[in-house]
This record gives C-alpha cells, sequence and structure tokens, in this order.
C-alpha cells in the first residue's frame, strides 16, 4: 500500500497535532508555515478540557509541565489601583486539569514532538488548490506543486484556505466586539504578582509573570463596531484605546519596543455550516474560532486533530471528513455559545455591569466559583469520555 500524504496548511497548535496523529496513521504529512519560524505569540493560554486529555493520549503532559507557569493567585485592580477582588487560581478552577503555559511553549513541545517524522517547510504557504476525485493538486509560493490525499488548513482565524475553498471570510466571521493585544516584556517595573489584572468598564489587562524575568500581557477591550487596524497603526490603536487606563497598565505599553512582537486581532468567532469539501478540512480556529473567552480553542484544535486521525483510520477521506465533523460540532456549538454568553460577564461594558460582576466575584464562595468557570470544561470532558471518544488510534 502506497504511503498517503497529507498537506497541512499552518505550523500552530492545530495543525502540528494533526501531522503528529498522522505520522502516528503512517502518513507523510507537509506541513507549510507562512511565517519564517514557529510564530512566538506573547500570550498565555490555559490547556483543559478535551485538549488536556488529548495532550495526554499523546503522552506530551509531562513536557507542557515542564514548561508550565503555575498561578497561585488572580488579583484584580481597578483603575484607580484599589482591589476589587482576589482568588486562588486553585478556588477558580477547582480539581479540573489545567496547565497554564505560553502559546510558544505548547507549540514548541509539539513540533520536538513532530520531530522530523514532518516535512515542515517555512515561508511557505498555499496559492492554488484543485480537487479531484483521486486527490489534491496544490500550488506553493515556492513555486512548487504537491499532490495530496487530503489537505488540512490549519492556517488560524484567517485562513486563506477557508477563503480559497470556502469564501469571502464576511460569511463566517462573527466579531464579539472586542480586541485584543498581547505582547511579551522585560519586567524592569517588577510587578510583584504572578497574575495581576486590571478591570474598567470596557477594558481589562492581564499580567502574567514568567520566570525568564519577563511579564506576558493581555490587552482586551470593547469597540463597538471595530475598524478594521493596519499593522502599521497596532500600537497607536492600542494606546489610544487604553487612553487614561492605570499608570502601570500604560508603563508596560512604554516597554513595548517597535521591534517587539505585538499579538493584535479583533475577537472573531468563525461560525461555518461546515467544515470540510472534497478532500480538504479546516481545522482549529481556521474553521471554529473559540476565541480566547471560550479558553478552549488550543484545546479543540488539538481534539479536532486526534478525532480526524481516528476517523481517517477507518474509513475513506471524504467519509472520515463528514465523521470527524459530525462528532465534533455538538462540543464546538455548545462552548461558542458559551462564549457569547459570557463575554460580557469577561469585560462587562457597563459601569452597572461592571459593579455587579465584581460583587459577585468577591462575595461568592469558592466552591460556587469554582462550579461556574468549570462547568462548562467538565461537560466537555464529559461529553469527550461517551461521545468524542478520545483515545489513542
Ligand atoms: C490572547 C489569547 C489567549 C488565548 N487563551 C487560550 C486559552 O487559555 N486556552 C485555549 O485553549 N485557547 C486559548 N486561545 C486560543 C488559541 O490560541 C487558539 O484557539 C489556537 O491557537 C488555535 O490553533 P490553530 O492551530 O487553529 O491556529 P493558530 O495557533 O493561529 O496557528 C495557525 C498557524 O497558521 C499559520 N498561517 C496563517 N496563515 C497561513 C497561510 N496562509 N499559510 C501558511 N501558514 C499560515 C500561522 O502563522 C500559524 O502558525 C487564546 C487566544 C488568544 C489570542
Amino acid at each position: 500500500m502506497s504511503t498517503k500524504t497529507a498537506l497541512i496548511i499552518g505550523a500552530g497548535i492545530g495543525g502540528l497535532s494533526a501531522a503528529w496523529w498522522l505520522t502516528r496513521l503512517g502518513w507523510r504529512p507537509i506541513v507549510l508555515e507562512r511565517a519564517a519560524n514557529l510564530r512566538t505569540n506573547g500570550y498565555m493560554l490555559g490547556l483543559s478540557g478535551p485538549g488536556y486529555d488529548v495532550a495526554q493520549t499523546m503522552g506530551l503532559v509531562p513536557a507542557l509541565r515542564r514548561h508550565e507557569r503555575p498561578i497561585d493567585e488572580n488579583v484584580y485592580l481597578g483603575r484607580d489601583g484599589r482591589l476589587l477582588w482576589r482568588a486562588r487560581y486553585r478556588d477558580l478552577i477547582g480539581d479540573v486539569d489545567w496547565i497554564t503555559l505560553s502559546r510558544t511553549a505548547l507549540v514548541q513541545v509539539l513540533r520536538d514532538a513532530v520531530g522530523e517524522s514532518a516535512d515542515i517547510r517555512f515561508d511557505t504557504t498555499v496559492l492554488e488548490i484543485h480537487q479531484d476525485d483521486d486527490g489534491i493538486d496544490a500550488k506553493l509560493s515556492d513555486g512548487r506543486h504537491c499532490r495530496a490525499d487530503l489537505l488540512i488548513g490549519a492556517d488560524g482565524v484567517h485562513s486563506s484556505v477557508r477563503r480559497l475553498l470556502f469564501g469571502p471570510d464576511e460569511a463566517f466571521i462573527q466579531p464579539l466586539g472586542y480586541r485584543c493585544a498581547a505582547f511579551q516584556v522585560a519586567d524592569n517595573l517588577g510587578l510583584g504578582y504572578d497574575f495581576l489584572s486590571y478591570a474598567e468598564p470596557g477594558r481589562l489587562t492581564e499580567f502574567y509573570t514568567l520566570s525568564e524575568g519577563s511579564l506576558a500581557t493581555l490587552y482586551a477591550w470593547k469597540v463597538d463596531e471595530p475598524a478594521p487596524v493596519s499593522p502599521e497603526r497596532t500600537r497607536q490603536a492600542l494606546r489610544e484605546a487604553y487612553a487614561g487606563a492605570h499608570p502601570r497598565v500604560l508603563r508596560y505599553l512604554d516597554l513595548l519596543s517597535a521591534e517587539a512582537p505585538l499579538f493584535f486581532d479583533d475577537l472573531n468567532m468563525i461560525d461555518m455550516p461546515k467544515w470540510s469539501t472534497g478532500r480538504t478540512v479546516l481545522l482549529g480556529d481556521a474553521a471554529h474560532c473559540l476565541t480566547l473567552i471560550s479558553g478552549q480553542g488550543a484545546g479543540m484544535a488539538m481534539t479536532s486533530a486526534c478525532i480526524l486521525a481516528q476517523e481517517l483510520k477507518q474509513a475513506d477521506v471524504v467519509t472520515a471528513l463528514w465523521r470527524h465533523e459530525a462528532r465534533l460540532r455538538p462540543s464546538i456549538e455548545r462552548l461558542q455559545a458559551r462564549s457569547r454568553k459570557i463575554a460580557p460577564l469577561f469585560i462587562p461594558a457597563t459601569r452597572r455591569a461592571f459593579k455587579i460582576r465584581n460583587m459577585v466575584m468577591r462575595y461568592l464562595p469558592p466552591r460556587l466559583l469554582a462550579w461556574y468557570f468549570t462547568h462548562a470544561i467538565r461537560s466537555e470532558v464529559h461529553a469527550a469520555s461517551k461521545g468524542l471518544g478520545i483515545g489513542d488510534i
């Protein structure tokens, strides 16, 4: 039997996970990454739920734990620096399995796990895709052509594969009405906390201490009608959005150099009636971006790759793509609905909503808080153990 080839667009969390699983299945993965190297976005993420279970199945948890940045306490201050509420991290996440680490570390662990088994080509993307009953022909940006049995678009929320084969962004992008920026800086100012947030109506800023003497930041704010921001204007737009913020929030902005990588994007959900066409499937944010509010986007990209491999083991490519979607879609729809619901609590827009949210966080007993924060994760883990059936292939 000849070795099957999968052309994977995007060496992010979903793309590298797919490469790992397909290698395990005996396929030959070719991964195209538009960037010159693995993207090093400075943001932190929590891996939990089905994604954590997939990482465990892949044997990656020990490596991920080595990069973990444990958080003891979440401290929330107002714009004037007064304490709004504080909570022990464990009180928020209860006994749910959870690893807090940088996206960069997660991607690096996945890259190391893939090793030499995948052909990863940087500075390369796909320009044209033609499908027939037997395979795919792709024209690549380096002038080469590639024939494959399967094409996976794991190229993130602004997916080119989606645009090439499914239609324009406007058909699928649903803005949540928030914008965010994230970057890493050397902590010259001495944060003094492992996790510190400044919150006010319509704005939230989070700082995580990293052990290398640096900080990971997240700036997130409400925008009613987000006008597009060109890459040259992102720093200026971030400053404008934070006019009048707490001096410490502004001082960390001052430390962001013109050369340092800055992640800047709207919080957009992707909602598509189907994730595959012929022998092409979208995976992760390209198919169903959940936004950072769900706290499950990375995990569900990894889960999608695992389920895809399970189905490819049992069926022909086209059937496997349909079955993969049928298994995953109910979880994704639940998580997307939840993200829409909790967005106004994450960043309350009005003074009144802000006050009520803070009162709840301050006075709710820890056990109820933990239930609130982990309910969706527990439901998905439960659904995964029944319907999703995460496991080895
Ligand atoms: C601030 C922030 C906090 C978050 N927190 C969490 C969290 O706590 N928990 C969680 O689970 N998730 C979280 N997420 C979401 C999570 O990061 C994403 O869901 C996850 O990265 C999706 O993985 P992906 O592989 O689909 O896309 P990405 O990780 O975006 O990877 C896409 C890759 O494709 C490449 N690419 C793009 N276009 C092309 C092209 N045309 N050709 C070739 N390559 C291309 C990109 O360079 C990139 O390497 C957070 C997101 C943000 C922004």
